[in-house]
Parts: C-alpha cells; structure tokens; sequence
C-alpha cells in the first residue's frame, strides 16, 4: 500500500507523522519512506539517518543561437514561466532561474535558433529505509525533482510506501500524490488549518486519491472549523494525534514518535490492507 502523508497548509506536523508511520510500521512490515517534499526534506533529521546522494536530476535549459535568431519574440511569447525577456529588435534574454526545460521555446522557434542544454536541478538521496529528493536552491520547479524519485526508486516488494509530500497543493505536490493508495491529509484544529485542509481534500478528490483527515495537535483551539470542512467535503476524520509534550520531546531528540495515536494509525492502515 502506497500512502501519502500530505496537506494544504505547512508547519501542521505532516513529517512527523510520515516519519512515525513509517517507523511503527516498520516494526512488523517492510517499508519505504520517501521524502518528497523535495523544497525542504527533513525526514532524514527527524530519523537521524546519514543519506548517500544516488543520482543528479538533470533538467533542460535552452541555448540561444544568436547567429540564427532573427529576433522575432515567438520564444517570449509561449514562455508561460516569464523566463524569456524579448525587446523588439533585440535577442531574447533567458532568466534561467525561472525555466522550467518545458522545451516550449525550442519548439516555438521558427528558425531552430534555441538548442537544448542541461543543468543539475536536484538530487535523489538513499539512507536506511529512505529516499529522499531534494532540489538545487534557486530551482523554481520541484516536480521534475519528485518524478526523478519515483523513477529511481517505484516501490515495488515493499509492503508499505509512505511518500511525505510538500505542503500546498502545488505541481510538486501533484506529482507525489498520484499513484497513492490513499493520501492521509495531515491539519490542526485552527481556521487556517480548515481553510488549507479544505484546498487539499478538494485536490484529492480531483486526483481521485482516497482522502483520510488526520487532525494534529488535537485538545488545542477550536476543532469545528475542521469538523465542518471535513462534513461539508465528505471525508472522515481518520486520526487524532494529540497535542502532548512526549510527542514534541521526541521530535526535537531526532527520534521519531511512538505515541499511542501513532500505533492506532497504523493499525487501521494494516486494516484496511
Ligand atoms: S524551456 Fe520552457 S520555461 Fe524554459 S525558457 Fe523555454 S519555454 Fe520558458
Ligand atoms: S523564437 Fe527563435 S528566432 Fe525568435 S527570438 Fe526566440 S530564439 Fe530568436
């Protein structure tokens, strides 16, 4: 079973919760944790495992031919990144920092001026029951970086795959969640946690990825924001995880948590197997 931990809004404990899943689980089946929240990766902290890097993503970027340009613009104008600056009568300038190698401009190009080059956009790292993508600081596009993941490393002969997404509900996002069995959407008993959480259910359902809520840091503020999301999108609260001082001290050691909430996630995940 391939499960997703994911959610609309960042900070809401989502990490934690794959990193304990993926422990608990652990101790009776074969599991892969794949970290593809690939912005930020922290499972590798939270766990305290040394990852290797594995492979460089590489992604397209385009080089200009300035003796065959005829300065025509066409490039500037299919660029749905703005990372193509054309002034009339001048060669297009590429912001680099922006592309995203969709090959666009390369296509559009009336006279084959654009040829395309490479660039290392991230890394997929292995360590210990982990893989683990990350892309290069400054890179705008994360999901070339998830799909370099999930072609390195498909899953397959584990019992269980527990893939940490990003936060949002972004193409980087996207790219992790299909393929899921189910996607366990990770929020917090705030209005910003239901407001976020709402995006997410409403992206699921888009997706067609069975959706599962798990309410953090349940006992603080007002739960009926997420009550009344979770009613109104038609999903069920799968999980309450409470919000405890045992489960931060274990966080914050690097140790991944063992509460009892954790262990009843896991059991009803086994269940549904
Ligand atoms: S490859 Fe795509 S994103 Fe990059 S400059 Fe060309 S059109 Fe824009
Ligand atoms: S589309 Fe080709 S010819 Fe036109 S400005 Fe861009 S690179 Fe030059």
């Amino acid at each position: 079973m391939r499960i997703a931990v994911t959610g609309g809004k960042g900070g809401t404990g989502k990490s934690m919760v794959a990193t304990a899943l993926a422990h608990e689980l652990g101790k009776r089946h074969k599991v892969l944790l794949m970290d593809m929240d690939v912005d930020c990766p922290n499972d590798h902290l939270i766990l305290n495992i040394k990852r290797k890097k594995a492979l460089d993503v590489r992604q397209m970027i385009p080089v200009l031919d300035k003796k065959k340009c005829i300065k025509c613009g066409r490039c500037a104008e299919v660029c749905r990144e703005n990372a193509v600056a054309h002034v009339k009568g001048q060669h297009p300038i590429f912001v680099l920092d922006q592309c995203i190698g969709c090959k666009a401009c390369m296509i559009a190009c009336p006279v084959g001026a654009i040829s395309a080059g490479e660039r290392v956009s991230g890394h997929v790292y292995t360590g210990n029951g982990l893989v683990s993508g990350e892309i290069v600081p400054t890179q705008k596009e994360g999901s070339p970086v998830v799909n370099a993941v999930k072609e390195f490393e498909s899953g397959e002969g584990y019992d269980f795959v527990v893939v940490d997404t990003a936060a949002g509900t972004h193409c980087t996002v996207i790219a992790a969640l299909l393929g899921c069995d189910v996607a366990l959407a990770v929020t917090e008993p705030t209005p910003l946690g239901a407001c976020d959480l709402g995006l997410i259910l409403d992206l699921l359902n888009v997706l067609k990825v069975p959706g599962k809520i798990v309410l953090n840091r349940a006992g603080i503020g007002d739960r009926s924001t997420v009550d009344a999301t979770a009613k109104e999108k038609g999903f069920d609260v799968f999980a309450e995880v409470p919000y405890s001082k045992e489960i931060m001290k274990q966080y914050t050691r690097g140790e991944p948590v063992t509460h009892e909430a954790i262990k009843k996630m896991a059991e009803k995940l086994e269940a549904m197997e």
